[in-house]
């Protein structure tokens, strides 16, 4: 339902956002109801776009009140299909999507705390930009900065290139607001380092994708920013010989900052689209990057003369080399549909994992790439797959199946959405998704926010 003569829900939404914020037109909406990756696709009543906490809750009371599903939405970079309604829509009908992206509040940083209180709407770039700015840094950087909000990272726990040094984004909040499902707002920002009062409500939303409420603002940890550092790319024969160097090559008292993976099929995908050289001196079935605190000295590890290295120092050397890995998702995207798996492996299975996923589709005519990248330090895999149609779910299954057969996860940081909400079971017990059932019931008993998402 599109037209307003029709929908009585526009006339009530607009009168609290304004008419120009409530969109029907469908090429306006065509770009709130495709994901990133372009693999999931789905319909949507309206979408709205409220400025304000208060007029998130309003929005929020108004659907309530209409029986109408509602989608919260970022900046649409989710890579599992948790950012979009989908097409099955039930008695309810199609989702309304409340856009967060006008929720741009950004308070000074607190230079005392070391904390900044910002809104949900406010991307990761320019979040990182604002503390910077101030002299510190943000714990959490990953590829989609200019578009993903805070919000989004919230909501989906996002993890990226400096898990190792700070943890992911829940390690990075002490306080949120966000409008609950009843249209209540809950608002703890007083950045406590220490408040042991019961339930911790800011951990439950973080990572809830949507299904518990809207989050419109956070109040973040900061860090010192790291020194100058050293960025070596190296060449190594697999998984294995790569940990051996993170825990061995790295002088003791140096701080690591990332340690991420990139296959050749990955490597070649990123010099065909940005038409980059092979950077080693040899070909190699995988390159591991490090990155140390150590000066820029390159003192910082202690590597053997045998292997295949090349260093960067200087920040345009750097930038360049960090584009291999930061442009694996772009790279895939250009080979075609990709199924993409985010997953977690034990360390001590993380090698035979990767090399097990690369010839898993070696029967598969309709398989033309898989690729294999990923974060390293934390023993996450970035699993790609291309080929198979966009609703063929038996490539992800099939490397979900290797990943829990060795006690992995399904999600290490892109969350359930809604390509893994069949799958949670699969490294969930009974037990644990009935807890987790409880709450969404108790907090969303009519079940309208973010529908399909964790949840089928
Ligand atoms: C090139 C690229 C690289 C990436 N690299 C990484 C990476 O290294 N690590 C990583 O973890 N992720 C990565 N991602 C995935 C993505 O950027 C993150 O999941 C990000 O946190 C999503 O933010 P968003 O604003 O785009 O959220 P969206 O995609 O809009 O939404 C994601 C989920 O959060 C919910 N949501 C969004 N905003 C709110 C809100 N205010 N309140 C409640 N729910 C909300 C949505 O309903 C949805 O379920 C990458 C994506 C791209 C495109």
């Amino acid at each position: 339902m599109n037209d307003s003569a029709v929908d009585p829900l526009v006339d009530v939404l607009a009168r609290i956002v304004g008419s120009d914020h409530v969109v029907t037109d469908p090429d306006v909406m065509a770009d709130y109801v495709i994901d990133w990756s372009r693999r999931f696709t789905g319909s949507a009543r309206m979408v709205v776009r409220p400025a304000s906490t208060d007029e998130v809750a309003a929005v929020v009371r108004a659907c309530v009140q209409a029986g109408a599903p509602l989608h919260p939405q970022g900046g649409n970079t989710g890579l599992v299909g948790g950012s979009v309604p989908s097409m099955q829509h039930g008695v309810a009908g199609a989702p309304v999507v409340l856009s967060t992206r006008r929720l741009q509040r950004c308070d000074a940083v607190d230079q005392t705390a070391g904390q900044v209180t910002v809104g949900a709407g406010v991307t990761l770039a320019n979040l990182r930009r604002h503390a910077a700015d101030a002299g510190w840094e943000y714990g959490v950087d990953l590829a989609g900065r200019d578009s993903a909000t805070m919000g989004g990272n919230l909501a989906t726990n996002a993890g990226g290139i400096r898990v190792c040094c700070y943890g992911m984004t829940r390690a990075q909040v002490t306080g949120i607001e966000a409008v609950m499902p009843d249209g209540s707002v809950i608002s703890h920002l007083a950045g406590l380092d220490k408040d042991n009062t019961g339930y911790d409500l800011t951990s439950l939303l973080v990572g809830s994708e949507g299904t518990l409420g809207v989050i419109t603002a956070a109040r973040l940890r900061l860090h010192r920013p790291p020194g100058v550092s050293t960025l070596v790319m190296i060449g190594v024969a697999n998984f294995d010989e790569a940990l051996a160097l993170v825990r061995d090559a790295i002088v003791p008292g140096v701080r690591m900052l990332a340690a991420e993976m990139i296959d050749d099929v990955g490597m070649h995908a990123i010099m065909a689209l940005d038409s980059l050289p092979w950077p080693l001196e040899q070909p190699w079935p995988y390159v591991l990057l490090l990155e140390v605190e150590d000066g820029g000295s390159g003192e910082g590890l202690i590597l053997d003369d045998a292997l295949d290295v090349v260093a960067a120092v200087d920040p345009a050397d750097v930038r360049r080399m960090w584009r291999y890995r930061e442009g694996q998702g772009e790279a895939f995207g250009s080979l075609g549909v990709t199924h993409r798996l985010d997953v977690s492996i034990p360390f001590e299975h993380l090698a035979r994992v990767a090399d097990a996923v690369r010839v898993a589709f070696d029967d598969r005519v309709d398989v033309t790439h898989v690729g294999v990248f990923g974060h390293l330090a934390d023993g996450n895999l970035h699993i790609e797959v291309i080929g198979p149609a966009e609703d063929d779910s038996s490539a992800d299954e099939r490397v979900l199946r290797l990943v829990t057969e060795v006690g992995g996860s399904i999600s290490a940081e892109h969350g359930v959405g809604r390509q893994k909400a069949p799958y949670l079971g699969w490294c969930r017990s009974p037990a644990e998704l009935a807890a987790m059932r409880a709450i969404k019931n108790a907090l969303d008993p009519q079940g309208l926010f973010a529908p399909g998402v964790i949840w089928e």
